[in-house]
């Protein structure tokens, strides 16, 4: 979801300073039970002294709770002791991420630039997480590691230096916190403002596409997507849900069968010199072992197919004989194809193709049969894709300060 460019700000609605109404992680010493699977959530309340015989019906009570209803304070949970409700309370939490910022745009696009307390000896870190309103849907855009070690050039991700994976929890976390700024918990007034898509939810669908790649965080991604597509809880389809990966082929087989969601491919070249050079990873898994991978992918069919992403780079990747290839590479797999504007950052090597030259290309690949590929830009005057919110915002926070001193010092 990097298709968005910092332009204007004027109707940008910036609460840099909101806080939460619930509980952050920072300070907070009492683990959470956000994040934990179905199994370790019985474990903990056996922990708490709940009778072995009855720690399946209290964790499937407690679960509906967390995820269906989102409460964040024990107290709230009525169908269970207030003996027990008191000793969860002393023991666990169920904190939200710290919002560092929050920005909405005109067009309902909303971003967050989140903080989470550190983890062992390390630092507090910060990821974003976008939520962009359609009419028929509301997508998640989620981030699953600080940073990334994959160095693609184009992406601004890839030039901050990994920080750490994010855990389930806070994969979780950020689905969470979503919803409760969103107000998208039934029987609560969504606070959307451009009413309820279809589904009756405005957090429909969930990408991970934002900082960070996946599949070298496969476990926790696996713990947290579980977790989403839970039917008792956030209860999301797994076919609205989708992990973006730059193509870690051993884990392709592993992400299918064991979380069994929707996949996208950032393939952004259609030859391997090329896309050695986009997308490194490339040179351990070329472009040949990628698409076997994605013929292989569980489930696939033309119900159920592959996106493939491609971000459109001014004279690297953008020839019409480009976009033939790529139709000619991809067939006989299912695939849904996105042409994504570059998005560019400060000091990036790359401008986004010419508008003509992407519905040329576009056209290419209409006429193969693949409907309405192109990514429009969203949350255009709140700037910042994925990767970018978080420089800029730091840049903000540096630019108020100085207002703020000049005021004193004047
Ligand atoms: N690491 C994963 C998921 C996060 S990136 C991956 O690479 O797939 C999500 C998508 O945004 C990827 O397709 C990525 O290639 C694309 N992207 C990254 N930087 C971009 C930019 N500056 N402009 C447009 N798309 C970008
Ligand atoms: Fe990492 Fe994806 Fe960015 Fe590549 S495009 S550097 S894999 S986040």
């Amino acid at each position: 979801m990097k298709a968005m460019s910092p332009v204007t700000t004027d109707l940008q609605r910036d609460l840099q300073t909101s806080a939460p109404a619930a509980p952050t992680a920072a300070g907070e010493d009492r683990p959470s039970l956000i994040g934990l699977g179905r199994e370790p959530l019985a474990a903990a309340l056996a922990d708490v002294g709940v009778p072995q015989g009855q720690t399946r019906m209290r964790s499937a009570q407690l679960w509906h709770w967390l995820y269906v209803r989102g409460v964040t304070d024990f107290d709230m949970i009525t169908n269970i002791s207030k003996d027990l409700r008191a000793r969860l309370a002393e023991t666990f939490a169920l904190p939200r991420p710290e919002i560092v910022s929050e920005q909405i745009s005109a067009d309902g696009t909303r971003k967050w630039l989140l903080r989470f307390p550190p983890r062992g000896a390390g630092r507090p870190v910060e990821v974003e997480t976008v939520y962009i309103p359609e009419e028929s849907r509301g997508t998640l855009c989620l981030s699953s590691q600080v940073g990334c070690t994959l160095n693609c050039t184009f992406c601004h991700t890839g030039t901050q230096t990994m920080v750490r994976n994010l855990t389930s929890e806070e994969i979780v976390g950020q689905i969470l916190l979503a919803r409760d700024r969103l107000e998208d918990y039934p029987g609560r007034t969504p606070g959307h403002g451009n009413g309820t898509p279809p589904t009756g939810r405005l957090v429909s669908n969930i990408v991970m596409m934002g900082m960070g790649e996946p599949l070298y965080n496969f476990d926790n991604v696996k713990d947290a997507l579980l977790i989403a597509s839970d039917g008792d809880g956030i209860g999301l389809s797994r076919r609205r849900i989708t992990l973006s990966t730059s193509g870690v082929v051993p884990m392709i087989a592993r992400t299918g069968a064991e979380i069994g969601v929707m996949l996208a491919i950032s393939l952004h070249a259609v030859r391997d010199d090329l896309r050695d050079e986009l997308v490194p990873l490339n040179k351990r898994y070329p472009i040949a072992e990628l698409l076997d991978a994605c013929r292989a992918y569980h489930g696939l069919s033309n119900a159920r197919r592959i996106t493939f992403e491609y971000v459109m780079l001014k004279g690297v990747n953008d020839s019409l004989a480009d976009a033939r290839e790529l139709v000619r590479l991809l067939r006989g797999i299912p695939s849904k194809i996105n042409l994504i504007p570059f998005n560019p950052w400060p000091g990036s090597a790359y401008e986004c193709s010419d508008w003509d030259q992407i519905e040329r290309f576009a056209d290419i690949v209409n006429a193969a049969g693949y409907a309405s590929p192109i990514r429009t830009p969203r949350g255009r005057d709140i700037l910042a894709a994925c990767g970018q919110l978080k420089s800029e915002s730091e840049r903000l926070r540096i630019r108020e300060r100085m207002a703020l001193e000049a005021m004193i010092a004047g």
